[in-house]
């Protein structure tokens, strides 16, 4: 029978005996010791475990990413065009290679000329990391057409393109179009890492952006169960592609939103039976975020993203709101460096909380923010109970959490993050992640690398 099988000698909890676990249409029928069964995976006493939901992420912007070669890191030239060169062996002929994050330093300037050497049967284009100039290989300037051109194209003497192409975003997109971002990617990486489950977080998500995603969905490039935040309308589709979520509130300290506007989305969010979602990376956006909260009586359920700075003083608040935070931990990996660097110590104490929101009974999730933070939620386990930057600095040590509690932070469900946390349980939807070793053994080196196989709804999305 499709998708009947069986996962033997599984460790549910750590240290507990051995199960072997039955999956029958997309559900858990059965577990027990000794089932029979033809179709069998033997998981030799590893840990089997609901997947993991990113409760935080931006597709389209990760798959960009994922489509991109980023040569921000590169030192010279000879690395530069090994790494366009290995992007390009990965692609049809004829395709076309994007390349972001160039700077002069790594091969100096660059035109058609240097770019066909490099990669005459691509096309190629390069993006400065000012973001304002792109560069193009010979090939790739057929596809633009010929003169007259628009004055952000860089001509030679005799009136030729050089292949430099000056804040021509918007031209370039009417010549080569759009490309329909690859979504594959994305859910192979994501389905990868043990991950089942994501909360896109965009404001920018509209109908028609989520038609993309929910075609992907049911295609099974993104196999992920999906629930989509935006700013604005969306209807959930009848065979439920995706869930539509929060009400996104885009908060800027440098320009907070009128606090009629936002009585409006809130006011949206309600009638829409939606909760709302406030984007606060400092302390005033957190206080303006439950200020309006209270004021305009945000649904119940609704979040609190990233809470990069929490002060002590907001806890009470924000325990008697109800509010949920959603926050990042691989930030404290990746750019915890500057965080203690650029935040006055007195406020050391406030970032990337998680112990003393625990202690505070203020229910809490992690995700990823990819494409800005790291997408793999092994490594955000890992820094949340190591709370150490890049350079090996102690940040904020006093707000560590066992590596069960962080785990346990990606295993809440999609509608509920910080709420009950998701067993593998009789009845329970077949969302799974089996892991190459034991829980304890995986909680002492947290790794992506450790996912052995990944199912969603019992069907085998990856297989490591
Ligand atoms: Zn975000």
């Amino acid at each position: 029978m499709r998708n009947d099988f069986l996962i033997r000698n599984a460790e549910l909890q750590p240290g507990a005996q051995l199960c072997d676990v039955r999956v029958r249409d997309g559900r858990i029928v059965e577990i027990g010791r000794g089932l029979a069964g033809e179709q069998a995976i033997d998981a030799c006493g590893c840990a089997l475990i609901p997947g993991l939901a990113d409760h935080h992420v931006h597709v389209f912007a990760l798959a960009a990413r994922y489509a991109s070669v980023d040569v921000e890191g590169v030192t010279d030239g000879a690395a530069f065009a090994q790494s366009v060169r290995a992007a390009a062996a990965q692609c049809a002929d004829g395709a076309w290679v994007r390349v972001i994050g160039y700077h002069e330093r790594i091969a100096g300037p660059l035109s058609r000329n240097e770019l066909d050497v490099i990669s005459p049967r691509y096309k190629l284009r390069v993006q400065h990391q000012s973001g304002v100039l792109w560069m193009l290989n010979s090939l790739a300037l057929t596809e633009i057409g010929g003169a007259p051109f628009p004055e952000c194209v860089e001509v030679d003497d005799v009136g030729a393109p050089t292949g430099r192409i000056w804040r021509g975003d918007e031209w370039l997109r009417t010549r080569i179009g759009v490309e329909a971002p690859d979504l594959a990617k994305v859910g192979a990486r994501l389905a990868a890492l043990g991950v089942t489950a994501l909360t896109d977080a965009s404001v920018t998500t509209t109908e028609s952006a989520a038609k993309l995603l929910a075609d992907a969905h049911r295609q099974g490039a993104l196999p992920q169960r999906l629930r989509l935040m935006s700013g604005a309308e969306l209807t959930a589709p009848e065979d439920s592609a995706f869930q539509v979520g929060e009400v996104k509130l885009l908060l800027d300290e440098a320009r907070l939103p009128d606090v009629d506007e936002v009585a409006v989305k809130i006011a949206f969010a309600r009638a829409n039976g939606r909760a709302v979602a406030a984007h606060c990376v400092s302390a005033s956006e957190l206080a303006f975020a439950l200020a309006v909260f209270e004021a305009f009586d945000a649904p119940v359920g609704s979040r609190i993203e990233h809470g990069s700075v929490i002060p002590e003083s907001a806890l009470a608040q924000m325990r008697a709101r109800g509010v949920t935070v959603v926050t990042q931990p691989s930030l404290i990996h990746r750019r915890g460096d500057r965080y203690l660097d650029e935040t006055p110590a007195r406020e050391h104490a406030d970032l990337y909380r998680c112990a003393s929101l625990r202690a505070a009974r203020i229910p809490f999730a992690f995700s990823s923010d990819a494409p800005y933070g790291d997408p793999d939620p092994w490594i955000a386990i890992a820094a949340a109970t190591e709370r150490k930057t890049a350079s090996r600095r102690a940040f904020v040590p006093g707000e560590a959490i066992s590596g069960a509690t962080a785990l346990e932070a990606y295993l809440t469900p999609l509608d509920a993050p910080g709420g009950p946390v998701r067993q593998v349980a009789m009845g329970s939807v077949a969302d799974l992640c089996l892991l190459k070793t034991p829980m304890t053994e995986a909680l002492r080196r947290p790794s992506g690398e450790l996912v052995a196989a990944t199912l969603i709804g019992g069907a085998m999305v990856f297989r490591g």
